[in-house]
C-alpha cells in the first residue's frame, strides 16, 4: 500500500485560498496518508517579535500577538471550523497571552520559553487547514475521514530546545499506535517543527525544522515517498531570487541534495534527508502555487533518489557566507576541467577544495559573490540543464 507523507511550508498554507490549493492536490495524489504544516507564512518571525517584545512592560507585545491571532482567527472562521475547533483557537490565545506574562516575569528568554511561543504557529495552522482538508475532500465527493495528529504527542524529543534531537524509538511506539495505516479513508493533519519531551515540555527542531519533522514521519510510518511541498518548482542550479535564468533540476542523488543543503541553499532543511535516505523513501520537491503543474503528469519538480549509474556532473551552484559550492555527483573527478573554465572567468580564486560531491571554491575578499555565481553559472553553461563532463 502506498503511504504518502505530504508537507506544506508557509507561502503553501499562507491563507485560505493557498490552504485550498495544497488540499486540492492532496485530493488528487492517492495514498496521502500525512499531512505536516508549517505554521502561516511570517507567523514565526511574528512570534519571535512578541516573544522579545514580551520582556519589556507596556501593550505592544499583546498587540501584536492580537493581530497575529485575529488574521488566523479570521481565516479559521472562513474556513468553516466547528464550534469546538473554535474554542481550541480561542485557548490557544490565551495559551499565548500567559506564556507572554512568563517571558515578562523571567525577565529572559529561554529556549524553554521560546519553544511552546513558537508551537502556536503551526498549531493554528494545522487546526485550519484540518477543517480545509475535510471540505475538500468533501466537495470531491471522496469519502475521508481528515483526524488532527497532535504532534506533541508523538514527536518525542531529548531536551535541546531550539534543536531538539528526535527520540525515534519513542516516536515509532507512538505513532504505531495513533495512525492507523490500514484504513485507506483515513488521513492525518499534524504540525512541522514542533515536538515534546518526554514529560510533556514543547519543543522545536530549529527555524525551518518542519522538513524535518515530515522526514521523521515519513521513517517512522516507511512512507513510500515523502513530498516538500514548496513556492518553487524543484530545486534550482543556482537560487532563483539571483535573477538570472536557471535550470529546475528533475533528479538528484540524496548525496547531491545534502551537499546543496550544507552549502547553503535554502530549499531542504540539512537534516531533513538522514530519516529517509537509508530507507531509500524517495524525496519530491515542488511548487504548490501553481496547481496545473503540481497534478497528476504534468507535475513539475525535483525528485531526490538514489540513481543508478549517475554519471559524474556539475548539478547546482550554492553559497554561504565564506565560499562557493559546486554541486555534483562525483564531481572531484571533474575538478581539473573545472579548474580551467573557472580560470578564464576573471574572478580572484583564493582556495579550491574538493570533496566527491562537491568542489568549495574561496573568492577574493572584493568579489561579489553574486556576481561570480552568474559567472560561473553562465560560464559553464548550467542553464543547458544539468549534464555530465564539461
Ligand atoms: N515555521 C517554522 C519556521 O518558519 C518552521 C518551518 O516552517 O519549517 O522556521
Ligand atoms: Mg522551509
Amino acid at each position: 500500500m502506498k503511504h504518502i507523507v505530504s508537507k506544506f511550508g508557509g507561502t503553501s498554507v499562507a491563507d485560505i485560498p493557498a490552504m485550498k490549493r495544497c488540499a486540492e492536490i492532496i485530493v488528487s495524489t492517492p495514498g496521502v496518508k500525512i499531512v505536516v504544516v508549517s505554521a502561516t507564512a511570517k507567523t514565526t518571525n511574528g512570534l519571535e517579535e512578541f516573544a522579545s517584545k514580551s520582556l519589556n512592560a507596556g501593550d505592544e507585545a499583546l498587540n501584536l500577538w492580537e493581530s497575529i491571532f485575529s488574521r488566523h482567527y479570521e481565516m479559521a472562521k472562513e474556513a468553516g471550523l466547528s464550534q469546538d475547533s473554535l474554542i481550541v483557537m480561542k485557548e490557544l490565545f490565551s495559551e499565548g497571552e500567559s506564556l507572554s506574562l512568563r517571558i515578562n516575569t523571567a525577565g529572559q528568554l529561554s529556549g524553554e520559553l521560546m519553544d511552546p511561543v513558537y508551537s502556536l504557529g503551526e498549531r493554528m495552522s494545522a487546526l485550519i487547514f484540518r477543517a480545509v482538508l475535510e471540505n475538500t475532500f468533501r466537495s470531491n465527493g471522496q469519502n475521508k475521514k481528515v483526524s488532527y495528529l497532535n504532534s506533541r504527542e508523538v514527536m518525542w524529543t531529548d531536551e535541546s530546545f531550539l534543536c531538539a534531537n528526535p527520540l525515534k524509538d519513542s516516536i515509532y511506539q507512538a505513532l504505531s499506535r495513533q495512525v492507523n495505516l490500514e484504513d485507506e479513508t483515513q488521513v492525518y493533519v499534524a504540525e512541522g517543527f514542533i515536538g515534546s519531551t518526554l514529560d510533556g515540555r514543547t519543543t522545536t527542531f530549529g527555524r525551518e525544522g518542519s522538513d524535518f519533522s515530515a522526514a521523521l514521519y515519513a521513517e517512522a510510518i516507511r512512507a513510500s515517498e515523502l513530498q516538500i511541498w514548496t513556492d518553487v518548482p524543484g530545486i534550482a542550479s543556482a537560487d532563483p531570487r539571483l535573477g538570472f535564468p536557471i535550470c529546475w533540476i528533475p533528479f538528484l542523488t540524496f548525496d547531491e541534495a545534502e551537499s546543496l543543503a550544507l552549502a547553503g541553499a535554502k530549499v531542504l532543511f540539512p537534516k531533513t534527508l538522514s530519516p529517509v535516505r537509508s530507507l531509500s523513501i524517495p524525496v519530491f520537491v515542488g511548487s504548490s502555487l501553481d496547481p496545473k503543474r503540481s497534478i497528476g503528469r504534468e507535475r513539475l519538480g525535483s525528485y531526490i533518489t538514489h540513481l543508478e549509474d549517475c554519471p559524474s556532473r556539475l548539478i547546482a551552484i550554492a553559497s554561504d557566507r565564506n565560499a562557493i559550492g559546486l554541486i555534483g555527483h562525483n564531481i572531484a573527478l571533474l575538478r581539473d576541467q573545472i579548474e580551467a573554465r573557472i580560470s578564464k572567468l576573471d574572478f580572484e580564486v583564493r582556495g579550491v577544495e574538493a570533496q566527491s560531491n562537491s568542489i568549495r571554491i574561496v573568492t577574493g575578499l572584493s568579489c561579489d559573490q553574486n556576481e561570480v555565481i552568474r559567472k560561473i553559472h553562465d560560464g559553464l553553461e548550467l542553464d543547458k540543464g544539468p549534464f555530465s563532463g564539461i
